[in-house]
């Protein structure tokens, strides 16, 4: 249910907030500046004051923002998105730096390459290119999934195989089955005297994933991040996985996409690590994520490279933000700042009433606790 607290429904008005409290005594109600109070009683204490009241539905704010249903014109192939994820100590880590270095994109390996969260690779054989998502983890998918936002094609499960199934591989199992995203198993530290892949499989097959050399149609790879193994092979199959979803986009269209991580850096301000999915962003775009807005001031590439646009599955640093967004908020090109201004003061005004109302919902139940 909606909901705002006094002192926001006063600031609204331009009113003190003394005198809603007042309002509301007379109503037979007392109540302190910081007490939340529902919608209904907000209009009707706004309307007594004498101020005409305008209820704004999320619908309306956030109209035509982003029109994922409509995808007719969605026709160009674009690259997979791939998270990693598994057990703790399995590799995560270890096959994504192995891989980063294996086949960056622009060929510069063993440059000094800048962690921007997300990076590009190419397949060797096929020459596709694949995304990763450069943040390991449960945290990271369940918090983008939190917010609606789907930014993964492929899960590859990371298991090594001197250890086998763990807590953690099952919770991965989960998530990427609870998003409907296909699984690549990578069967890590094959190099291993204790390595026992086949014992891998088996644990897999009791929690579903049924491998192909079992019946099934889970492709797995026996891979060493340690030694290299292999690592072709698995970028071959994410290639392979991509075909067979036919993942496609529209790059004439204006921007849409995700923040993978951002923060506050000190010299170049707030600064978002951003999957392009649908359109092109471009330097000068004005852009809201959740409640912060922006002009694309610089764009920086995977590589650490200036660059001018990003379109589909392509990671991008962005420049430019008044604030740093959250990781999971979604991106959205607009047409003008007064656009951008109305989103983003609606949503930072939602989110301050959310913050408030579960705030009155836990002394709610302490004072029920206590009594
Ligand atoms: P994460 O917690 O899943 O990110 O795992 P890490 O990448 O941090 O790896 C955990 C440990 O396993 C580290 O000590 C790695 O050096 C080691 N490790 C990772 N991959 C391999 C591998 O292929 N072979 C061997 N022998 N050790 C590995
Ligand atoms: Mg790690």
């Amino acid at each position: 249910p909606e909901a705002i607290t006094i002192q926001e429904l006063a600031n609204r008005m331009s009113e003190r907030a003394v005198d809603v409290i007042r309002m509301l005594m007379k109503q037979g109600a007392m109540h302190k500046i910081t007490d939340v109070i529902d919608a209904d009683t907000a209009q009707l204490i706004a309307e007594e004051l004498g101020h005409s009241v305008k209820r704004v539905a999320a619908s309306d704010v956030e109209e035509g923002l982003f029109d994922q249903v409509d995808d007719s014109t969605d026709t160009e192939t674009r690259s997979p998105v791939v998270t990693v994820m598994g057990h703790v100590d399995h590799g995560k880590t270890s096959l994504l730096d192995a891989l980063r270095h294996a086949n960056v994109v622009s060929g510069e390996a063993g440059g000094i390459t800048q962690h921007i969260g997300a990076y590009q690779v190419l397949s060797p054989e096929s020459g596709k290119k694949i995304t990763f998502i450069d943040t390991p983890g449960h945290a990271a998918f369940t918090a983008m999934r939190a917010r609606g936002a789907k930014v993964t094609d492929i899960v590859v499960l990371v298991v090594a195989a001197d250890d086998g199934v763990m807590p953690q591989t099952v919770e991965a199992i989960n998530h990427a089955k609870a998003a409907g995203v296909p699984i690549i198993v990578a069967i890590n530290k094959i190099d291993k005297p204790d390595a026992k892949p086949e014992r891998v499989r088996t644990e897999l097959l009791q929690h579903e994933v049924q491998v192909e050399s079992f019946g099934g149609e889970v492709v797995d790879v026996e891979v060493s991040a340690k030694n290299k193994t292999n690592l072709d092979k698995l970028l071959e199959m994410i290639a392979l996985q991509a075909e067979i979803l036919d993942l496609k986009t529209n790059s004439e269209r204006p921007a849409e996409g995700t923040v993978i991580e951002a923060k506050l850096d000190r010299g170049r301000g707030p600064v978002a690590t951003v999957l392009v999915q649908r359109g092109t962003l471009r330097v000068g775009d004005i852009i809201v994520a959740g409640a912060e807005m922006g002009r694309v001031r610089a764009l920086i590439s995977d590589q650490g490279d200036t660059v001018q646009e990003a379109g589909p599955s392509v990671p991008v640093e962005v420049l430019g933000f008044n604030g740093p967004p959250e990781a999971g908020d979604r991106l959205a090109v607009v047409e003008n700042e007064a656009r951008a201004r109305q989103i983003t003061s609606y949503r930072a005004h939602q989110k301050r009433e959310n913050a408030a109302a579960s705030i009155s919902g836990m002394r709610g139940s302490l004072e029920q606790m206590m009594s």
